[in-house]
């Protein structure tokens, strides 16, 4: 098997097709990962997200580093999968904010009830009230391609 190194227009091709990905945050040395949906916006370098407030928002908001994963897995010698590291940015409802909000709304838009599964009440009754739009700004990306050859 061999594992190739993507270039970052490679990366870029992937994540404007992919939605799916793996959001790791850490607040006082304890990591947390869930999967989340996120849109990919090229020309701003990051990707946008819906969610209510929670765990991960509590969590990103006292330390914005984030990680990212985003995977395409085929079987164990067919997969790609790309790494990113950012900081998470909170688009708020200020003025100022607004092209941003726009943008975002525009690319949550490509998927039908794209506001689940970040807006749901768990079946406990515990709800989650308040809504936040937030992106996550790329620092950095890897890509990796495994092939086997034939
Ligand atoms: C395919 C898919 C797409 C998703 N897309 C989004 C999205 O775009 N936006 C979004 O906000 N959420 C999305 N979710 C849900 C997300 O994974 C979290 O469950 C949810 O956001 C709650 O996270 P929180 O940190 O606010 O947890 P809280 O509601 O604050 O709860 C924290 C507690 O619940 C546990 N917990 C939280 N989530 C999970 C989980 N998924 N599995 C097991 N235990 C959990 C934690 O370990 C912790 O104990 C998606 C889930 C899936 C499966």
């Amino acid at each position: 098997m061999i594992i190739h190194e993507l270039m970052a227009s490679e990366c870029g091709e992937i994540l404007r097709r992919m939605s799916f990905g793996r959001l790791a945050c850490a607040r006082f040395n304890q990591p947390y990962i869930v999967p989340i949906f996120f849109y990919f916006d090229a020309d701003a370098n990051r990707l946008y997200s819906f969610s209510t407030v929670g765990r991960k928002i509590e969590w990103m908001r006292e330390n914005p580093k984030v990680c990212v994963e985003v995977e395409e897995i085929a079987d164990q010698f067919h997969w790609t999968t790309i790494v990113i590291t950012g900081r998470y940015l909170e688009v708020s409802n200020a003025a100022e904010a607004q092209a941003a909000r726009q943008r975002a709304q525009e690319l949550f838009q490509r998927r039908t009830q794209w506001w689940l599964p970040g807006g749901a009440n768990l079946a406990s009754g515990a709800e989650h009230e308040e809504p936040v739009i937030y992106s996550i700004l790329i620092d950095a990306m890897s890509g990796r391609r495994a092939a086997r050859p034939v």
